[in-house]
């Protein structure tokens, strides 16, 4: 096996079965407290987390990336100058804001709207966050699966309820690209839906 260098991503087990049975395409990131830490922060120091900087290139051949942000005025252009001035906004091939479209996370709009941007169907695609509430129980109600990246003591890291329980949890950011490949075993949630038909609506 070729070193690359980085990281000692662990590979599946020979024996294990069913790898790949739902694949992943796309891959939808939260952006404060999943890539980059909301503070305080040492000056001179980055404010990207640990094991970002690594990891996106050695996803961005295999998914399509996109972010998906609730925030306070801050519209897709200006975060995707945050992006580009942190060395990363390369890999995100789009960028939704709350302030774009005028729903926050956990609301259903944004999450159809950040995959419809990204153009990858919401079972083919998975949302990353540090949030049970916003970034698990919203992509879930879409039919999303999600990974749980749990390394901040500044949110639970317990699912209060079925509704905010993740496919699958990181403690580590490097352990995302193994944690995708074991992720394929795994069909997409549901969408949760009214009678009527149409995707629940909490707000
Ligand atoms: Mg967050």
């Amino acid at each position: 096996m070729v070193d690359a260098g980085f990281p000692p991503v662990p590979r599946p087990e020979p024996t294990t079965r069913g790898w790949g049975r739902y694949p992943v395409h796309g891959l939808l990131f939260d952006f404060g407290d999943t890539l980059v830490e909301e503070g305080p922060f040492l000056p001179g120091r980055s404010p990207l987390i640990g094991g970002v900087a690594e990891t996106l290139p050695l996803l961005e051949g295999r998914y399509r990336l996109g972010l998906v942000s609730n925030t306070q005025g801050a519209v897709r252009s200006e975060v995707a100058q945050a992006l580009d001035a942190l060395g990363i906004g390369r890999f995100f091939s789009m960028v939704l804001t709350s302030s774009d479209i005028g729903w926050r996370k956990p609301h259903p709009i944004i999450f159809e709207a950040a995959v419809a941007s990204l153009g990858t169907p919401p079972e083919r695609t998975v949302m990353v966050g540090n949030s049970l509430s916003n970034d698990v129980a919203g992509a879930k109600a879409c039919g999303m699966r999600t990974v749980h990246f749990r390394w901040s003591p500044r949110y639970p890291h317990s699912p209060a309820d079925e509704e905010e329980r993740p496919t699958l949890v990181i403690d580590d950011f490097v352990e995302l690209p193994y944690a995708l490949e074991r992720l394929e075993a795994f069909p997409s949630p549901a969408p949760r839906v009214r009678e009527g038909g149409e995707v629940e609506n909490d707000l």
